[in-house]
């Protein structure tokens, strides 16, 4: 079977030192293995969007040489096939509509639902926007990931019947990152080591539609000073399009990979193949760690 990768951004902001992490170890890992790489620009929450962000992160994907191997797929055009998949649910009452409120929500043991609404047979109604919740049948106890080794999941977490349709008429990522990473024929998953806590989920999923499941890798995240992810939301700052070989050469240390001696020398995509050739999964620290000094 043909590797298939991807990067899934979402366009809350430019592309930053984390994302470019995230972004060159999902195409090294896929091009090490002859494998494809494809970029799915993730906007289906439209007040997190910020505009003109997911043409700028293309751009600069583009300037890094970072080509994708395929249609961009846009989560935006994607609703009438995730309503037929929540359709699906319901109809099979795999699903079912909640009204709980945020407060009831968050006064519960580690503010996990505890399945209140599933033998309530709530309708949508026009006055009351509800959203919708899976009813867990396939809980996952345990994954192993590529890079951080054998997760154990908490019993409750891992019972919970968690939102696949938010209550403002969004739907959740949980759900729609498994339509379209099945969709777009991934077989690894290579992305931030925050999304960890929510994979067993969406494993879960991928037993219910009886799908195959990819492997998983998370790369270790971008510490900003306070310890915190780097992030779009804490504004961190967008990748300097003046800089692209040496932010390369940034994020392969702090991938663990070796860097080529000369690499000032090099062009962006002389670097790109070294990196390719020289790809080794197994060099990936498992730790978060802070932002490169000359990156701050
Ligand atoms: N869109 C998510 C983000 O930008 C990534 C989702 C994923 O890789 O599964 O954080």
């Amino acid at each position: 079977m043909r590797y298939i990768g991807r990067f899934a951004p979402s366009p809350s902001g430019p592309l930053h030192f984390g994302s470019l992490v995230t972004a060159i170890g999902s195409y090294l890992q896929a091009k090490s293995k002859n494998g494809k790489w494809l970029v799915r620009i993730e906007d289906i929450d439209p007040p997190r969007e910020v505009k003109g962000a997911s043409s700028l992160i293309l751009k600069t994907l583009e300037a890094l040489n970072l080509y994708w191997d395929d249609d961009i797929l846009y989560q935006s055009a994607c609703s009438e096939r995730y309503y037929a998949a929540l359709q699906y649910l319901l109809d099979k009452q795999l699903a079912y509509y909640c009204d709980c409120t945020r407060q009831r929500i968050h006064n519960l043991p580690n503010s996990l639902y505890d399945g209140f609404c599933r033998n309530r047979h709530l309708c949508q109604s026009a006055s009351q926007q509800l959203a919708i919740r899976l009813k867990q049948s396939y809980p996952i106890y345990q994954f192993t990931d590529q890079i951080q080794g054998l997760q154990n999941v908490n019993i409750a977490n891992a019972q919970e019947d968690f939102v696949i349709h938010r209550k403002d008429g969004l739907f959740a990522y949980n759900l729609v990152v498994v339509l379209d990473d099945h969709l777009q024929g991934i077989t690894e998953i290579v992305r931030g080591a925050d999304l960890l806590p929510v994979t067993a989920k969406q494993i879960s999923l991928y037993q219910l539609f009886n799908l195959p499941v990819p492997t998983y890798c998370h790369l270790p995240l971008v510490l900003d000073n306070n310890g915190n992810k780097l992030s779009k939301q804490n504004h961190a700052q967008a990748i300097d399009l003046n800089n692209l070989t040496s932010a390369t050469v940034q994020a392969l240390q702090f991938l663990g990979q070796i860097i080529p001696e000369n690499w000032q020398d090099a062009n962006q995509q002389q670097l790109l193949e070294w990196a390719i050739e020289h790809w080794d999964l197994t060099k990936v620290p498992q730790q978060n760690s802070l932002l490169p000094t000359n990156i701050r």
